[in-house]
């Protein structure tokens, strides 16, 4: 099929002392071969949450309610814990705000790029050349001799370098991206997007990138999911959704941050209001209480309508505006 990842209907919650954290409900959405999908919104939107789903790294009070991930065709909710390692760090593969969370400190970056290929028939000789292309390929100079330095012996971009020629090593299907370039500075935010814009490009890998700033979104990604309070609100493409935005969180988000990487936008703009409790959800529209265009219709939970092709948004006005 077109997409190489499909969420359906993805429910979940986190068993917390108050009672069920509603974190995830009735997530979809697609992930197209080849294309880079940005996941954005607030902390507390289920961003993060919905990537350990999909890698099956979820903590021990999570508790899937209902729906489906697939993967190339299979549910990846369903397989056993040794398949799903077999996904992990091999079809998919992925990249942290801390490029420390995959980096080992004490053992040298090439070991540790040759230990990524434990599944590859090659020569230890071949691994280590193999090694030294891809830490060239993400622009680390001189990188045979660099081969044998640690972790700490790399500054900081450097490292995230590093940790993405690591999760690359093993041409993964999908590379997931949580907020790779949040610590770092703008000039090198702006490198690392680049890098990662070209990699994808070479390697022709899908991603899910999550992240909460709209400039990163604008230039690097192909498609935008918008989440809010655990739900989507508006999914389509970055062209269709900056310019045409259909849901009023996104149009909000939008005209207080217009999507350029630059210090001053590097977080997520506030809007008025607060996200709602995921443990006693209010009835119908989860963005009801800070919504300018609430109306009657609000009450009910809006489904995803239709905005244009291939774009959605969970919103009442398009209703209306369909039959105006
Ligand atoms: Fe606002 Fe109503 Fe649309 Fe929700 S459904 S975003 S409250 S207009
Ligand atoms: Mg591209």
């Amino acid at each position: 099929g077109k997409n190489l990842v499909e969420i359906r209907d993805l429910s979940l919650r986190f068993r917390t002392p108050r009672g069920p954290l509603n974190v995830l409900r009735n997530v979809s959405l697609d992930v197209p071969r080849g294309r880079i999908v940005g996941i954005v919104g607030e902390s507390g939107c289920g961003k993060s949450t919905l990537i350990s789903s999909v890698m099956r790294l979820l903590p021990g009070n999570a508790e899937i309610v209902g729906g489906a991930i697939n993967f190339d065709g299979r549910n990846i909710l369903r397989l056993s814990e040794s398949e799903m390692r077999g996904l992990r760090g091999g079809r998919i593969s992925m990249i942290f705000q801390d490029p420390m969370t995959s980096l080992n400190p004490v053992r040298s970056v090439g070991q540790q790029m040759i230990d990524v290929q434990h599944r590859e028939r090659r020569s230890a000789r071949e691994k280590r050349e193999r090694a030294a292309d891809m830490l060239a390929r993400v622009g680390i100079p001189d990188p045979v001799s660099r081969l044998d330095a640690y972790p700490h012996q790399f500054s900081g971009g450097m490292r995230q370098r590093i940790a993405i020629a690591m999760a690359l090593m093993v041409e993964p299907d999908l590379l997931i991206a949580d907020e790779p370039t949040t610590a770092l500075d703008a000039t090198l935010e702006v490198q690392i997007i680049g890098l990662l814009e070209r990699l994808q490009e070479d390697f022709g890998c899908s991603v899910m990138f999550v992240t909460h700033h709209l400039g990163v979104v604008a230039e690097l990604c192909d498609d935008v999911v918008v989440m809010y309070a655990g739900e989507v609100a508006e999914a389509g493409s970055v062209r269709d959704i900056f310019h045409r935005p259909a849901h009023p969180y996104t149009a909000m988000l939008l005209e207080a941050d217009p999507g350029r990487i630059s210090e001053r936008t590097r977080h997520l703009p506030t809007i008025p209001g607060e996200i709602p409790d995921l443990v006693n959800l209010p009835t119908g529209c989860v963005f009801r209480d800070r919504c300018p265009h609430a109306f009657s219709a609000c009450v009910e939970a809006p489904p995803l309508y239709p905005a244009a092709a291939g774009h959605v948004a969970a919103c009442h006005l398009l209703a209306s505006e369909t039959v105006a």
